[in-house]
């Protein structure tokens, strides 16, 4: 396994800069994630990696090496697409053994690291099989066998899963996690799949319009969005605007159409100033429905209820707008109309964001 580094890369096509100055470090043996909304960069940024396009500026570099001019299969990384782009012709083991054969390595050893690498994807025993006689999923682990065959540091990959269906991408997810850890590779993961991203990665970065937006664990983008863009991007949330009173520490008090609320500055480099225009995040979960001693206390009117099993989901008019409110308590049903419904969310659980 190799550290992954790009440095100030920027990649321009034409009059479009796909990237715009990016730099980001990704750890030897770490799952780190891409995310973004269509065309923010990421799958040019993949490629850049894998050497399928060479940055207008900035270095590549793997481990201490600068790889930003090598031609991608002198970098020791492979590539698994959306598409798995397998030959039809061949079966599950010519397909695996293509590289190998390429490469000309000898028959013994192409068929020793064929079995190794069925054997991670968990396909041990269906080499014979014709492409066509395995399902999306299987399909999915020969792309993953024929890119491990090579002994790769690094596994690059773009929207992996976005041919399965729902309930095999979940179990996917797992596989795919359980493969880079178990055969101890650097992986980038490309996705616009929030929940993929949150479920799977070591650490991500969400890129908008070629650049950064921010970097951090799944749990502190999560809890601690530095944009708007962030935290409507990943995972749900209200976003309210208001006007800065007053900043104590890390909390700052907001003023909003119902009244002051407080919440917590996620920014580090970042102090409202007073009279601040500024945007709370609020999370649906965030908002505890009726508790009559919480922070943040508002009122609003359910307009409307739906019950999602293990949760309730309403939502709520209110003077700062309609909010959607999750309940985890699904025995704590309230009913449409009921007013005035009151809401409180706790300091610590409300992000102030610039505007
Ligand atoms: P998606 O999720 O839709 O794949 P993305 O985030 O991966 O999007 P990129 O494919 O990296 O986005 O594209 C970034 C920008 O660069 C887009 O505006 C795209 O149109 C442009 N772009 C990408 N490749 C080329 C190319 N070969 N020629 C011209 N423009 C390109």
């Amino acid at each position: 396994m190799d550290a992954i580094r790009a440095d100030s890369i920027v990649k321009k096509f034409g009059q479009v800069t796909a990237l715009d100055g990016v730099s980001v470090e990704v750890a030897a043996g770490e799952l780190f994630f891409l995310l973004g909304a269509s065309g923010c960069g990421k799958t040019t940024l993949l490629r850049c990696i894998a050497g399928l396009e060479t940055p207008t500026s900035g270095h590549i570099f793997f481990g201490d090496r600068d790889v930003t001019q090598l031609p991608p299969h002198k970098r020791e990384a492979a590539m698994v697409f959306q598409s798995y782009a397998l030959w039809p012709h061949l079966n599950v083991e010519r397909n695996v053994a293509f590289g190998l054969e390429e490469r000309k390595v000898d028959k013994a050893e192409i068929r020793r690291r064929v079995g190794e690498a069925l054997e991670l994807v968990h396909l041990s025993g269906m080499g014979d099989r014709g492409i066509d006689q395995l399902s999306g999923g299987q399909q999915q682990r020969v792309a993953l066998a024929r890119a491990l065959v090579v002994r790769p540091k690094c596994l690059l990959l773009d929207e992996p899963l976005s041919n399965l269906d729902a309930k095999l991408r979940i179990e996917m997810r797992r596989e795919i996690r359980r493969i880079v850890k178990e055969g101890g590779l650097t992986g980038v993961y490309v996705t616009h799949d929030q929940e993929e991203a949150l479920s799977m990665a070591d650490r991500m970065a969400v890129l908008n319009k070629g650049r950064i937006e921010q970097l951090g664990t799944a749990e502190d983008v999560y809890r601690n969005p530095h944009t708007a863009f962030v935290s409507g991007f990943i995972g749900e949330t209200n976003l309210v605007k208001g006007k800065a009173l007053e900043v104590r520490g890390e909390f700052a008090m907001i003023e909003s159409a119902a009244g002051p609320l407080v919440g917590r500055v996620t920014r580090p480099e970042w102090v409202p100033a007073a009279g601040e225009e500024v945007i709370l995040s609020i999370r649906p979960e965030a908002w505890r429905v009726d508790s009559q001693s919480g922070e943040n206390p508002i009122t609003g009117k359910i307009i409307e209820r739906s019950y999602l099993g293990q949760r309730i989901q309403y939502l709520v008019d209110t003077p700062v707008g309609i909010q959607q409110v999750v309940e985890l308590n699904p025995h704590l049903v309230r009913e449409p109309g009921e007013t005035p419904l009151r809401l409180t969310a706790r300091h610590s659980d409300v992000a102030v964001l610039q505007a």
